[in-house]
């Protein structure tokens, strides 16, 4: 054997099969069939195994099935972002002439796929208020076909009335589908309240480590063909190492989950107190205008919530206060480890009652939420010393 053909070997050293804790990791395009045979069993969509890269390693195939178990679904597909799980679960059951109805704070880039690439196919997307409920009926036309949830929405918090809505949806043969990144599967069972589709940003807490990008959509048995079906076609699969890296962190997610909602209901509460701070927008205190819905229908909040401030404030005066905090990250997204914080007047929301309000978004971490206070504090009371543009 030359030396270019020894190298393209791999040597086999035949072991018996190792079994380590935690599943190998297999990479790879190509997969080996043991014959002819095999192959020719692929071909007819026959053969038992993977048949190749896109076909969804085993790495995938484990965590569509810890997050369909968890979720109680018929089927669960990854994607390789939150925002691609959304998109393609709309071209799966969204067809020209159909009618969409989205709730009017949900993730920006959901609406704008709906108005931007749908729209070009010949579906139009109307919005519906945030905390929009039986109501919903009024929005509806004959060629309704799905209506896009978001509860509460990453952004305003309001809550939907998920199950007036799908029951009705049931009676005009309506999809529902929902977007339950800030629940997790272990705080709101969306099949239990009748939605059909259950989508994570699996980027938040379901990986939640701020390492990895990863969507999920999780659907009922009947819809479950659909989705398999556009999934093959369209063979947008998730990396390997991504579904490792999130495997490891679904083991605590438990852990973490409970941890993020006690130390964000200690710094909700407190922060309501203070005087520079209107409203906190946070569904588990009773404050918030759908908490009844929250306590009906979740068994937990995660770690994001909102805040508005009782004056608006020059941009400069809320860089002063932004730039001064030393645990929180500024940065998108959340669901991780780390304290994040963002701030701004959300574009949409025209008929929510947030509209044109400076919305403060914090993340809390795993940080002690005694030093997430104090850190807080004293930003804040650089805050106090700046003369506010005006009353909120
Ligand atoms: C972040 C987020 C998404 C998009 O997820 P990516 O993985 O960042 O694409 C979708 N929905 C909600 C509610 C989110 O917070």
């Amino acid at each position: 054997m030359k030396a270019s053909t020894r190298l393209m070997q791999t040597p086999d050293l035949g072991l018996a099969p190792t079994r380590t804790v935690t599943p190998e990791l297999y990479r790879g395009s190509t997969v080996y069939f043991d014959s002819y045979a095999d192959l020719l069993s692929a071909g007819r969509g026959e053969y038992p195994g993977v048949t190749y890269g896109t076909d969804r390693l085993p790495q995938q195939r484990i965590l569509e099935q810890a997050i369909g178990e968890l979720e109680g679904a018929a089927l669960t597909r990854v994607f390789p972002s939150g925002i691609s799980a959304i998109s393609e679960t709309l071209l799966a059951f969204a067809k020209a002439g159909d009618h969409l109805l989205v709730c009017d704070n949900v993730y920006g880039p959901t609406l704008r796929f709906c108005r931007e690439v749908l729209g070009k196919f010949g579906v139009q997307t109307d919005t519906v208020p945030a905390n929009v409920g039986a109501d919903i009926a009024e929005f509806l036309r004959p060629n309704t076909r799905l209506i896009f949830l978001e509860s509460p929405g990453s952004n305003t918090f309001e809550i939907q009335d998920i199950p007036a809505i799908t029951n009705i949806a049931r009676e005009h043969g309506i999809v529902t589908v929902l977007d339950n990144t800030w629940a997790t599967p272990l705080y709101l069972k969306p099949f239990a309240l009748g939605v059909g589709i259950s989508i994570h940003s699996v980027t938040k807490y379901l990986s939640g480590h701020s390492d990895v990008l990863m969507g999920s959509v999780s659907t009922t048995a009947e819809h479950a063909e659909t989705l398999a079906k556009t999934y093959a076609c369209r063979e947008i699969y998730a990396s390997p190492d991504d579904c490792l890296l999130t495997l490891r962190g679904l083991k605590t997610l438990h852990v973490r989950m409970k941890e993020h909602f006690a130390s964000a209901m200690q710094v909700a509460q407190r922060l309501q107190d203070h005087p520079l701070i209107r409203d906190v927008l946070y569904p588990a205190l009773p404050s918030h205008p759908e908490h009844h819905i929250w306590k009906r229908d979740f068994s937990g909040a995660s770690g994001l919530f909102g805040m508005t401030l009782r004056h608006e404030y020059a941009t400069e005066a809320l860089g002063m206060f932004l730039d001064s905090l030393r645990l929180f990250g500024m940065g998108y997204s959340w669901g991780g480890y780390k304290s994040l914080i963002t701030a701004g007047v959300p574009g949409r929301n025209l008929t929510g009652r947030h509209h044109g309000q400076t919305i403060i978004r914090l993340h809390i971490g795993l940080e002690d939420p005694e030093d997430l206070l104090e850190d807080l504090r004293h930003g804040l009371s650089l805050l106090e010393k700046q003369a506010p543009i005006r009353g909120a």
